[in-house]
């Protein structure tokens, strides 16, 4: 990848960032899955498509995938069947698409907490497998340049070949409403989309971008993100008690 002198220096940036300080799918986990246990996960986790798996974990609910996305992308190269020219304006990075073993234990039961800072690798989970980044680019700084790199959906890959979203899916929004599940962040509260189910956009987003309400999947009431067109688009903090990844 290195001696392609064709990059632009803008495309060598955008090369680098979204570095994680640890490979996300080495997690020796083997000793921890033996004692899954089997058992229902909250019924909402049922909006999650076939290509997450979501089990029982004690008091975590987990959830794999091979983090692949379940659409079109430039980035998964030309001659795959999900293939397609990067659109006008696009700055594609050199990352490709490869498949991941991403695993997320999330509280089944979230309880709120001092707000914390994202990681800068996997905050979360979206309901078609795809992993939801934060706010940053590498070095905590402004994603501006990183934007032009991302597809029509608003993913890209970053240098292990892990595609992820940093702002609304668009793949999710425009299937199944703007109203919609959209995932779940590590400290198990749910992600929705940039509009209430009434079509409102949302009220009185707190700093983590999320708010207290009931919905269809939370009759009595439950915290939970809103994505947004502006900072921080998914979350700037989680609000509750996050879980772990691997
Ligand atoms: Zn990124
Ligand atoms: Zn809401």
């Amino acid at each position: 990848m290195r001696n392609r002198l064709s990059f632009s220096v803008p495309a060598v940036l955008l090369a680098l960032a979204c570095s994680t300080p640890t490979t996300p799918s080495a997690a020796p986990s083997s000793t921890t899955t033996t004692t899954t246990t089997t058992g229902a996960a909250p019924a909402w986790y049922s909006k999650f498509s076939s290509a997450v798996t979501v089990s029982i974990d004690g008091s975590n609910v987990l959830l794999r995938s091979t983090g692949v996305p379940d659409h079109t992308s430039p980035y998964w190269g030309v001659g795959n069947a999900l293939y397609e020219a990067p659109h006008a304006g696009m700055q594609l990075n050199p990352n490709r698409i490869s498949t991941q073993s991403l695993v997320l234990r999330v509280p089944s039961a979230p309880t709120a907490a001092t707000p914390s800072d994202t990681p800068m690798e996997p905050m979360g989970i979206a309901v078609n497998g795809v992993a939801l980044f934060n706010q940053y680019a590498a070095g905590r700084s402004p994603l501006t340049n990183e934007i032009l790199s991302f597809d029509r959906f608003n993913g890209h890959p970053q240098q292990t070949g892990q595609y992820h979203y940093h702002l609304e899916p668009l793949w999710l929004t425009a299937r199944d409403g703007e109203a919609a599940l959209i995932g779940v962040l590590l400290d198990g509260y749910p992600v929705y989309g940039p509009r209430e189910s009434g079509g409102a956009l949302p009220s009185g987003l707190d700093t983590c971008n999320g708010h207290t309400h009931t919905t269809t999947d939370f009759p009595s009431g439950s915290y939970h993100y809103h994505v947004t067109t502006s900072v921080p688009y998914i979350s700037g903090c989680f609000a509750g008690r996050p879980g772990s990844i691997g």
